[in-house]
């Protein structure tokens, strides 16, 4: 790293004036909390203790007999609290605003997953809490924004632009910029203006931590290949940051293709030659973006993974070629979706289906000397919708019909 918060030519921290002295004390704060050795065994308890840390290493026996090579394990961040990997990221974050102080969070979510963590972490450490939406968003994700009022959350349907995530990000960037003496924001994963890419992969880093010492004690040596799904990147830095070091552990980050690369409608930055070099949102990255640095729509069945940029590091990494970047299309995803629900009893979020679809494409390719790696960054629970309208279950679409009605309503 050159320059703090440079990852190669990527991250940095571009923010209006007002916010520096906001996140000067927010990178002061993570400092220290990174050098008292208190800190992390702190966190460790606190997640063990109220988050099912650690998760288990599931070997899937099934599976591997399925493909008949390579040994599948599995990293079960669906079975931490409410549902995914997000809540590492978010207590993590709770332990440092209570340092600083701060009484009051603030976040903005899409599909609403980070929505809840904060809402969660909010309710357990009793701050005050503000959730940023579109309002597009509020009435497609009524079962979350739900949940986010009944742990105590203000839910503020944003009603800008095209009242979707962008739009909740900049009115969260003015309340932060508003109220910053008092206010901490929580960003969801590894992008962003510097120290947040630094911060989050930080806290992620117990997935890897873990899951290393796991195979080590059950496999007694090391992965040929570790995958995961990446959207913001978080889960995937979570989980790498284990192997970042083990030059022979390859390690694949697996993007949404949505209904294709070669269609226009996918989320992917790294896998695919369609996103370019730019600075948004506070930081430098890839993002999907036209000719004159208009984001693009982006598509995929798997909302969490369905935004324009990409962490820094993992930009990064990618030019340096230590994670290699894959794609997968949704009907690969459900495809996959079904096969570990029936050879494993395991719901995977259609996000991490992803990191299974591509281990599953590239079998093949591997020795049954092979043992891989695949993070399942959370539970299918919150896409029954999707998922049953993608099978096309007739009986179910009108159950579902009924209870999207009543959800809208
Ligand atoms: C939010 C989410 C993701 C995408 O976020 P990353 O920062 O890329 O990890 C992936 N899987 C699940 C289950 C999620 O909720």
């Amino acid at each position: 790293m050159e320059r703090p918060g440079y990852y190669g030519r990527f991250g940095g921290m571009f923010i209006p004036e007002i916010l520096v002295a906001t996140l000067q004390e927010l990178q002061a704060a993570f400092e220290a909390v990174k050098r008292d050795p208190s800190f992390w065994k702190m966190y460790q308890s606190l997640m063990a203790t109220y988050s099912c840390r650690p998760t288990p290493l599931t070997y899937s026996e099934n599976l591997t007999r399925h493909f008949n090579a390579p040994h599948f394990y599995i990293k079960r961040e669906d079975l931490n609290h409410t549902g995914a990997h997000k809540l590492n990221n978010v207590m993590g974050q709770g332990l440092v605003v209570q340092r600083m102080g701060k009484r009051r969070v603030i976040a903005e979510t899409g599909a609403g997953q980070h929505g809840v963590a904060t809402a969660t972490m909010a309710a357990k450490f009793g701050f005050e809490c503000m959730i940023y939406m579109g309002e597009v968003d509020v009435a497609r994700q009524r079962p979350n924004v739900f949940w986010m009022e009944q742990l105590g959350a203000t839910v503020v349907p944003v009603k800008d632009g095209s009242r979707t995530l962008k739009d909740a990000i900049n009115e969260a960037l003015r309340d932060w910029a508003t109220n910053m003496d008092t206010t901490h924001y929580v960003l969801g994963t590894v992008c962003g203006p510097h120290p947040f890419p630094e911060m989050v992969a930080y806290f992620q880093s117990i997935i890897g931590k873990e899951a290393k010492a796991q195979i080590l004690s059950e496999v007694g040596r090391l992965p040929s290949r570790v995958y995961a799904c990446v959207g913001g990147g978080s889960n995937a830095l979570g989980i790498f940051q284990g192997f970042l070091y083990d030059s022979e552990v390859e390690l694949v980050g697996v993007e949404a293709a949505g209904e294709g690369l070669k269609s226009g409608k996918h989320a992917s930055r790294l896998a695919s030659e369609d996103a370019s070099v730019g600075v948004a949102q506070g930081y430098k990255t890839y993002f999907l973006q036209d000719d004159d640095g208009q984001m693009r729509e982006t598509h995929s069945v798997a909302a969490g993974l369905d935004y324009i940029g990409v962490s820094p590091i993992l930009a990064a990494y990618h030019e340096e070629g230590r994670v290699r970047f894959e794609a997968a299309t949704n009907d690969e995803v459900l495809e996959a979706t079904r096969l570990t629900m029936k050879k494993e009893g395991i719901i995977p979020a259609l996000e991490s289906a992803h990191a299974l679809a591509c281990t599953f494409r590239e079998a093949s390719q591997m020795s049954s000397d092979d043992v891989i790696l695949v993070n399942l960054s959370g539970r299918g629970d919150k896409d029954i919708f999707t998922i049953a309208d993608a099978l096309g279950d007739e009986s179910w679409k009108r159950f579902i019909g009924k209870k999207a009605e009543a959800y809208s309503a």
